[in-house]
């Protein structure tokens, strides 16, 4: 299971596919990535089984439709739900605005879809991960996190019980990436005019050297100019920087 997001220069599908291939050896069972292509768009395309399977599927839809310098991809080891191309991450909110990808496990998750079920939410998918998508799309529509892409996914990591990394995209924001952890990795990757997330610094070593590892219950928000360390009550938050030193 590997996750990888980008905002910068380059075509944003290429990192991912390429971040998520470097990522393979951990093992996975399913793939799929997201991209925004800075003029409103996030396009979403996900499939069980190998990469390969989802590069396959990328084709037949054409690669041009995931044009865009900011995304992100997925690799799932399924805990909630069958491995199957709609159990696949990215998950969206209903109205496809918002996309999340998710390694870990959301130990509420059953309490969160009744609530969301009650609201007349109708799940995509079998998994814990989807509610996380709902009650972002939720958040920033309503109440005092509206329109506050950051604080609605602060606001959703304070009610999640258990272990995630979680990366956020919304389609009003195709500049930024927001991302969080709870006892799951996430490493920021620090680079010239676009910034990475990651599970695993693997995904990005081949464009940067310069990670920035977050820390217990942080949250980062990346631009292509920079990156902003938070904790989940929307305050400013020390995370540790350092230099990969291994070798590719
Ligand atoms: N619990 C999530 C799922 O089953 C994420 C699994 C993972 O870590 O890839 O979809």
């Amino acid at each position: 299971c590997g996750i990888v997001g980008y905002v910068g220069h380059r075509p944003a599908l290429d990192v991912v596919l390429g971040g998520l291939r470097r990522m393979e050896y951990r093992g996975y069972d399913s793939a799929g990535v997201a991209v925004l292509d800075g003029a409103g768009a996030l396009t979403v395309e996900r499939k069980a089984g190998r990469l390969a399977n989802l590069e396959t599927r990328l084709d037949e839809v054409g690669r041009e439709r995931f044009g865009g310098t900011a995304g992100m991809g997925h690799t799932r080891w399924a805990t909630h739900g069958a491995p199957i191309d709609r159990n696949s991450h990215p998950h969206r909110d209903a109205s496809q605005r918002v996309a999340v990808v998710h390694n870990g496990i959301i130990e509420n998750f059953a309490a969160l879809r009744a609530e969301l079920e009650a609201d007349g939410v109708e799940m995509a998918s079998d998994t814990d991960t989807e509610t996380a998508a709902h009650l972002v799309a939720r958040a920033y529509t309503e109440g005092d996190t509206k329109g506050d892409l950051t604080a609605s996914v602060a606001a959703v990591c304070r009610r999640l019980e258990g272990a995630f990394t979680l990366v956020v995209t919304h389609a009003d924001h195709p500049d930024t990436i927001v991302a969080a952890r709870r006892s799951s990795p996430l490493v920021v990757g620090v680079g010239d005019g676009e910034h990475f997330v990651a599970s695993d610094v693997a995904a990005f070593i081949e464009h940067t050297r310069e990670a920035v590892e977050l820390g217990q219950d942080q949250l980062v928000v990346i631009t292509r100019e920079g990156y902003d360390v938070l904790d989940f009550h929307g305050d400013a938050a020390q995370a540790k920087p350092f230099t990969v030193d291994w070798d590719l």
